[in-house]
Formats: C-alpha cells, structure tokens, sequence
C-alpha cells in the first residue's frame, strides 16, 4: 500500500488545534503511522505575516497520489483554507513531500515536492522521523539538511505546546 510523507502547515486562527484536526483528517483517508513533533517557523517571504506551526507525518492509505491531493485539496477546504497569494496566510497548508521513493513529474503535482529540499520547515520536522530516509537521488534527509541556509528560523514547539491537549 503507497506510503507517503506529508508536510502540514497552519498560521492562522489556533495553529496547533488545525494541525491535530488535519491530522485526524489524515487519519480518515488511512493510516497516520508516525508524526513528528510541532516546530515553530518564520515566514518565509513577505507574503505571510504570522508565524508558522509545521510538523510532518507519514500516511498510509490505499489513494494514489492524485486522489490524495484531491483530498489534501478538500480538507484544506473544508477547514476554511481560502487561496490568496501563494505563500500567504493559511489556516492548513497540506503538501506531499514523498511517495514511496518514487517521482511524479505534472503539472498540478510534483513528487518529491520541489521546493523540500530549501526548506528547513519541511526538513527539520522529517528529520526527526526518518533522518536516514533516502530519496530517489541517494541523499538522506540528514544531508539535505546540512544544505540548509536557514535552520534556525525552525524552533522546537515547547514541550508543553507540543502535547495533544
Ligand atoms: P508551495 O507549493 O510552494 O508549498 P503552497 O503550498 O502555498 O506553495 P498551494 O496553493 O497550496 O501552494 O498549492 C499550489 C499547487 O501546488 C496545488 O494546487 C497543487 O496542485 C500543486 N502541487 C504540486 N506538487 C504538490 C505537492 N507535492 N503537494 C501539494 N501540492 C502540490
Ligand atoms: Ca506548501
Ligand atoms: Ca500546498
């Protein structure tokens, strides 16, 4: 059964209760096998004003990967996500970093996702699960992240904001 790896992201409203929704979402489409804790992130940019929580997690589920994004894409929704500019605010942002080491190269959907590779809010949260993970091109997560020009916008959540509850 495809396994994926996703990176969620929330800067709006109550950030930590989205992402422990969205993943309860996730958990709906399949199975939610591991996740990392929640880390706090700049924005990146200009377009966003709020800071950033991310965490990553790994999905089972029987979707193949355009049925996943169509999914991703109604969560996102559902939550009330509404599509400004690109980069903006957002109440979730759900995007797939990796599919079973393999690659997916379309127009709506690129796997792996084409920007991981420069962002350490996507980075670090993985590393935690799978720093040894490799992708199709050989490189672990670990090194990937030795690449990195800004791994200290990226700040463990403290322990107590980290829980569940
Ligand atoms: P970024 O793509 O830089 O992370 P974003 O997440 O803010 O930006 P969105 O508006 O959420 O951008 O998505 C833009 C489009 O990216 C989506 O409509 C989707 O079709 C496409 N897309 C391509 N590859 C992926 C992927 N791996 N995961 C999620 N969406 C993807
Ligand atoms: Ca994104
Ligand atoms: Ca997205």
């Amino acid at each position: 059964m495809p396994e994926y790896w996703l990176s969620l992201g929330s800067n709006l409203g109550n950030r930590k209760t989205n992402l422990f929704r969205a993943l309860k979402q996730l958990n709906s489409l399949g199975t939610v096998l591991k996740r990392s804790s929640v880390y706090e992130t700049k924005p990146v940019g200009t377009a966003a004003r709020h800071n950033f929580l991310n965490m990553a997690c790994k999905l089972r589920t029987q979707l193949q990967p355009f049925r996943l994004l169509r999914k991703l894409k109604q969560i996102e929704t559902e939550f009330g996500r509404i599509r400004t500019e690109r980069w903006g605010n957002r109440i979730i942002d759900l995007d797939i970093i990796y599919w079973n080491g393999k690659e997916l190269h379309t127009n709506i959907l690129t796997i792996p996702h084409h920007l991981m590779e420069n962002r350490a809010f996507v980075l670090i949260p993985l590393a935690e699960c799978c720093a040894d993970l490799i992708n199709h091109q050989g490189k672990s997560i670990k090194e990937l992240m030795g690449k990195l020009s800004d791994p200290n916008d990226v700040r463990l959540y403290k322990r107590s904001e980290n829980s569940q509850t």
